[in-house]
């Protein structure tokens, strides 16, 4: 499937149900697979880091998280078939890891949160086999054993959830030593399962305005988010610009 370019990053032109049905085919292969839901902070931090689009690049899946980027898909002529929410996307890998078997390990978020979220898709999908949670604040001293940690406990499926990009940094690294057929940054989905932080309203995510919700809550977001009105004229500028004919 040809990839959609929005600002120098592909993204594929999947919506939810079509995202859980590749990554279902892509774990049917020990692979292993990096899975990266990137939002429009991501594509801005793309066009300054060349790290960051290799890893875009050369992730097996990157769909659209967030409106902002099937707007500028749109803006620019191409388009997306809706966006698919990170957090979205894990649940319903949770449905799927029930339904079919699969070993799920999250890593992630202050200590006590991974255990947290673990116990709390234990209740809501009983059955599931989560083998490991392990916390998401640790040095590159740690990386080993961490590492070792989520080999051990031989996952179908691994959430990591240590704040974007830093966890495609650290999944993209050790990809081939964690031993997960299919990897996922999952941003902050592991506090929202943990119940230590509330996702925005469903009518404010039916408008697209999530990122206006977690403005509200965390004001310290504000310099990251300062990357929506940078990627709208960034859109802009791109659709605007002379192309040879
Ligand atoms: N986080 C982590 N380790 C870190 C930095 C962040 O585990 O070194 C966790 C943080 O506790 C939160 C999650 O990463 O649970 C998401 O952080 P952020 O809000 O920055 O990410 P986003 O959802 O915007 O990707």
């Amino acid at each position: 499937m040809n990839r959609v370019d929005v600002l120098g990053v592909g993204f594929d032109p999947v919506d939810l149900d079509g995202a859980v049905g590749s990554i279902v085919a892509l774990a049917r292969d020990p692979g292993p697979h990096l899975v990266v839901t990137a939002n429009v902070e991501m594509v801005m931090q793309a066009r300054l880091a060349p790290d960051l689009r290799e890893i875009l690049h050369r992730a097996a899946l990157v769909v659209a998280d967030g409106v902002g980027v099937v707007w500028g898909a749109r803006q620019l002529g191409r388009s997306l078939p809706g966006r698919v929410p990170g957090i979205d996307l894990a649940g319903r890998l949770c449905d799927e890891a029930l339904r079919r078997g699969w070993r799920v390990c999250l890593v992630g978020g202050a200590p006590g949160v991974a255990d947290a979220a673990a116990a709390n898709l234990r209740l809501r999908h009983p059955g599931i086999d989560v083998r490991r949670a392990l916390p998401g604040y640790f040095g590159p001293e740690d990386d080993p054993a961490v590492v070792r940690a989520v080999r051990d406990a031989a996952p179908t499926l691994l959430l990591a959830g240590l704040g974007s990009p830093r966890q495609e940094r650290w999944l993209h690294r050790h990809l081939a030593s964690l031993g997960a057929p299919v990897a996922i940054g999952v941003g902050g989905t592991l506090d929202v399962w943990a119940g230590r932080a509330r996702r925005a309203p469903r009518i404010m995510r039916t408008l697209g305005l999530e990122w206006c919700y977690r403005l509200i809550r965390q004001p310290g977001r504000l310099g990251r988010q300062m990357a929506i009105p940078r990627f709208m004229a960034a859109v802009w500028l791109d659709r605007w610009r002379p192309r040879p004919r």
